[in-house]
C-alpha cells in the first residue's frame, strides 16, 4: 500500500490496525514540550502555515533531556537491516538535513560532523565488528570497519582497538540546537511559546461538560489543559513532554519508562585536546568544545532524581578507564578536572523506537481486534481506533537528536493529511498502538 492509498483510507492491507485514521488538515496545534521533539514538530508545522502554541513548564526552553551541553548524533544500527536500524538510518540522514537547513538560515549552534568511532574494546564487540563486515548491510558513508591504526588516525590519538566508524556522525550542542530550531519556527510568526506553564491534567472538553458523546461530536472534541497558570483549550494536542509524559493520565497505559542519565564535563588537557572524533565505548567521550569534553552517561531505570552526585561522575570516569584503560591512564583525569555534571531523564520505549502518532483507544482496540488472540493473522480492515485529537511524539530514548526530525515529519504528515515520509511497516513500528496489538496477540490483555 502506498501513501496515497493510506490517505484515502482504503484498507488494502489485511492488518487494519496498522492503518491510521485520516485527519482533516489541522488549523492549530497545541504542544506540551520544550525539547528537541517539540522543536522539530513546531518547526515542521509552522513552516506549513499551521499555528502552534507550545506550553513549557520551565522558564526557558530546552531544560529537560535536551539541555545537555553536548550530545552525539548517530544512528542505532545492527548488523542486519532490521526495522530499528532502517528507521534510525533514515532518521540520521533526515536529522543532518534538518540541522543543516536551520544552520543555513543563520541560526547558530555548536556542532561538528567529525565522525564517531565505536571501539571494539572487548571480544563481543570484535565479533560484532566482524558481523557488520560479513553482512555488509550498510553503505560505507554510514558505517564501516576500521583497524586500530585507522582508528588512531581518525581519532588523532592512540586507540589500541579497531572499531566501527560512522564518518558522517558527530556531536551537537542540544540546548543551542533546540533554541535555534524554535527561533526558526518563531520567524514564521505562527508559533506562540508559553513558558512557566506546567500542564498538570488534560481532559477532553466534552468529558467535562457532558457524559453524552456522539461519534460526530467526538471528532471535534477539544482538550482542556489544566495548568499552574489557569486553563487553556486545545483543538489538537500533541504530547512532547519527554519522560514527564509518564505522568499524564491518558498515557499511563503505554509501556514507557524514565531512565536517569548523568553526564560529566571534563576539562581538556594536552593528552586529549587533539581528539578529532566522538569515541563510543560503553559510554562516550566527545572532542573538546570550549575546552570541555563530555563523558557519560549513566543509565538508571526508574530513577527520577535530577540532582547530580559524585558517585555517578566517578562511574563515568571508571567506565572510560575500564573500556579504554591506556587512553584513560594517559589523560589522567582527576576529580578536580570535573568542570560540571548534569542529570536528566530519558523517556525509553521497550523496543528502542519512539512512539509517534495518535493515542490509541485501548478499549476499542480490545473490542475490534479481539480475534488476534486466537489467530494473529486474522484479517481486519478496521482502521486503528484512537482518542480523538490527542497525539504524542515521545520515547526518544538515548537517540533523540537522531530520531526527532524524522519522527516530527511523520506527525506533520499525519496532522496535515499529506504523504508519510516512511512506508506502512515503519509507520506501524512507530505507532503507539503497536504495544496494544502485541499484547492482544500474546493474550496479555483481553
Ligand atoms: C544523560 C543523557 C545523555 C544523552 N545523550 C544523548 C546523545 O548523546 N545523543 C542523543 O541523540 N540523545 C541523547 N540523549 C537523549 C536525548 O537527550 C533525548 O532523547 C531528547 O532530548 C528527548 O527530547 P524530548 O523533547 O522528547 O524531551 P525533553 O528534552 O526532556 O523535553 C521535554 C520538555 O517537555 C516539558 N514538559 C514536560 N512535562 C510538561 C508539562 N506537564 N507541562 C509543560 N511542559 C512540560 C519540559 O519542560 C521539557 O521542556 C541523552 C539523554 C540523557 C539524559
Amino acid at each position: 500500500m502506498n501513501n496515497a492509498d493510506k490517505k484515502n483510507n482504503s484498507p488494502l492491507t489485511t492488518k487494519g490496525y496498522q492503518l491510521r485514521a485520516n485527519v482533516t488538515k489541522v488549523q492549530h496545534v497545541s504542544i506540551i514540550g520544550g525539547g528537541i521533539a517539540s522543536a522539530c514538530l513546531a518547526y515542521g508545522l509552522t513552516k506549513l502555515g499551521i499555528k502552534v502554541t507550545l506550553y513549557c513548564k520551565d522558564s526557558t526552553l530546552a531544560q529537560g533531556a535536551s539541555s545537555n551541553a553536548i550530545g552525539a548524533v548517530y544512528p542505532l544500527l545492527y548488523k542486519q537491516a532490521d526495522s530499528i536500524s532502517l528507521f534510525y538510518q533514515q532518521a540520521f540522514w533526515r536529522a543532518k538535513a534538518l540541522y543543516s537547513e536551520i544552520a543555513e538560515q543563520g541560526y547558530s549552534f555548536a556542532h561538528q560532523w567529525c565522525g564517531l568511532l565505536e571501539v571494539s574494546y572487548k571480544e563481543t564487540l570484535i565479533n560484532k565488528q566482524k558481523a557488520f563486515a560479513h553482512f555488509n548491510s550498510w553503505s560505507k558513508d554510514l558505517i564501516h570497519s576500521v583497524d586500530a591504526k585507522q582508528a588512531s588516525e581518525l581519532a588523532n590519538i592512540a586507540i589500541p582497538y579497531g572499531g566501527l566508524f560512522m564518518p558522517n556522525a558527530g556531536w551537537i550542542a542540544p540546548k543551542e540546537l533546540v533554541h535555534s530550531i524554535f527561533k526558526a519556527a518563531e520567524a514564521t510568526k505562527y508559533l506562540t511559546i508559553v513558558t512557566d506553564t506546567q500542564v498538570s491534567k488534560i481532559q477532553q472538553i466534552a468529558d467535562a461538560e457532558t457524559s453524552v458523546t456522539t461519534k460526530e461530536s467526538n471528532s471535534n472534541r477539544a482538550w482542556r489543559l489544566y495548568t499552574n497558570q489557569g486553563e487553556y483549550s486545545a483543538s489538537t494536542l500533541v504530547i512532547c513532554a519527554g519522560a514527564d509524559a509518564i505522568e499524564i493520565e491518558q498515557l499511563k497505559t503505554l509501556p514507557i519508562t524514565a531512565t536517569r542519565g548523568q553526564i560529566t564535563s571534563m576539562n581538556s588537557n594536552k593528552k586529549i585536546s587533539k581528539l578529532a572524533t566522538v569515541i563510543c565505548h560503553k559510554g562516550y567521550l566527545t572532542p573538546a568544545h570550549n575546552g570541555i569534553h563530555c563523558i557519560g552517561a549513566t543509565f538508571q531505570i526508574n530513577d527520577t532524581n535530577l540532582n547530580t552526585n559524585k558517585a555517578d561522575d566517578h562511574y563515568n570516569l571508571a567506565m572510560l578507564a575500564k573500556c579504554l584503560p591506556e587512553l584513560s591512564a594517559n589523560i589522567n583525569w582527576q576529580e578536580q578536572d570535573i568542570s560540571s555534571s548534569k542529570a536528566r531523564l530519558r523517556c525509553m520505549s521497550q523496543d528502542h523506537l519512539p512512539l509517534v502518532g495518535a493515542m490509541p483507544n485501548i478499549s476499542e482496540h480490545k473490542k475490534a481486534y479481539a480475534h488476534l488472540a486466537k489467530d494473529k493473522n486474522w484479517k481486519y480492515s478496521q482502521v486503528a481506533p484512537s482518542i480523538n485529537n490527542l497525539y504524542m511524539l515521545i520515547g526518544l530514548g538515548a537517540r533523540g537528536l537522531c530520531s526527532a526530525p524524522l519522527a516530527a515529519d511523520i506527525l506533520v504528515a499525519e496532522l496535515t493529511n499529506t504523504p508519510y515520509p516512511v512506508d506502512n511497516d515503519m509507520l506501524f513500528s512507530l505507532s503507539p498502538n503497536r504495544f496494544i496489538i502485541r499484547d492482544i496477540i500474546k493474550q496479555k490483555i483481553s
